[in-house]
């Protein structure tokens, strides 16, 4: 099974344009959906339109692109495609200056709020993706994957019917003290259910994790990033036309040096050379979740997953709630691997 989610949001340093991050990436992949009959589940930063929704009483043009977003939105969705929540709570800060987003000076994770504004931010923003998809929003995904402490949002999400994570990369790490996470301890299989964290399986948890399928990096990916990064291009031609945040110096010395090689199996430009390796050939899973962000669509990302289809044979295409039914109805979908 091939569960296919994708991060719609913009870039989080220079945001970009919603026609290069959004609207022209995400128009390709459904294309390529159509034809392949591949499902996705697009993990919609609400933040980003609530912010908009926000400022859009004494701003026209913003409007007017909060408009067309949410257009582009119900249609991923009557193409039969899934919507899920995601949230980067900085959004919540961010102010437009002089006719761009300006995220300096803004807390990035959901840690940094109190019980009650995470409680809200949860509501508000599950709300608006449900009014673009029919009340059908089931599934999470923190921005980036800083889902802990889950106990913060574990009521709120329940409260809002949501009961699938996918958050969690096994055997990934990034050491960053505003947008760090640890899952060097969580079990390596697809999915496990749990209740007080998705890092802490318990068999009769109420909420259901399903993984994103690691992989191992080669030594020399960070080396090419920081090349990229230094020289001031995108990697592999994607498609989006911003930059990211940017992540501490001692992180980066620390991946330069080999360590934090686990990453998710994505069809992001710089990462879909993965899909085809050989140690992902040999591996074999009965779920494979791969991931991606329509603003980091490298031009041979989907050719990449195509090849990937085809060599792994996959034939069942799933959504990840489509999936979480499965697993929930005891299909045989062995978790270890
Ligand atoms: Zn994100």
């Amino acid at each position: 099974m091939l569960v296919l989610s994708q991060d719609y949001e913009l870039f989080f340093q220079r945001s970009g344009s919603i026609e290069k991050c959004l609207f022209e990436p995400t128009n390709m992949l459904l294309d390529f959906a159509d034809k392949s009959g591949v499902r996705v589940t697009f993990f919609v930063d609400a933040g980003m339109l609530s912010r908009m929704q926000q400022l859009s009483p004494t701003n026209a043009s913003m409007a007017k692109d909060l408009s067309r977003i949410q257009s582009h939105i119900r249609s991923i969705h009557d193409r039969g495609h899934e919507i899920g929540l995601h949230i980067h709570p900085h959004w919540e800060d961010t102010r437009w200056e002089g006719g761009a987003w300006d995220f300096s000076a803004t807390r990035y994770q959901l840690r940094d709020f109190s019980t009650d504004e995470v409680g809200d931010i949860v509501l508000r923003y599950t709300r608006l993706l449900n009014e673009l998809c029919d009340g059908n929003v089931t599934t999470f995904r923190a921005g980036g994957f800083c889902v802990e402490p889950f106990d913060a949002i574990r009521d709120s999400l329940l409260q809002n019917g949501i009961t699938i994570d996918s958050s969690v990369v096994p055997g990934a790490v990034l050491k960053d003290e505003n947008k760090g996470f640890d899952f060097s301890n969580v079990p390596k299989r697809s999915w496990w259910y749990f209740d007080e964290s998705p890092l802490i399986p318990s068999a009769n948890g109420r909420f259901l994790e399903v993984a994103i399928t690691p992989v191992v990096l080669p030594f020399r990916h960070y080396w090419g990033r920081a090349i990229d990064r230094v020289v001031g291009r995108q990697p592999a031609g994607v498609v989006g036309d911003g930059s990211s945040k940017a992540i501490g110096k001692r992180e980066i010395i620390r991946r330069l040096a080999g360590a934090g090689r686990v990453s998710e199996l994505s069809i992001d430009g710089a990462k879909a050379g993965r899909l085809v390796s050989s140690r992902v050939r040999r591996q074999n899973r009965k779920i494979w979740q791969v991931m991606g962000h329509p603003k980091l669509l490298g031009k041979s990302s989907l050719d990449l997953l195509q090849k990937f289809i085809k060599w792994k044979d996959i034939r069942r295409f799933e959504s990840l709630s489509g999936c979480a039914s499965a697993i929930r109805a005891g299909e045989d979908l062995a978790a270890r691997e």
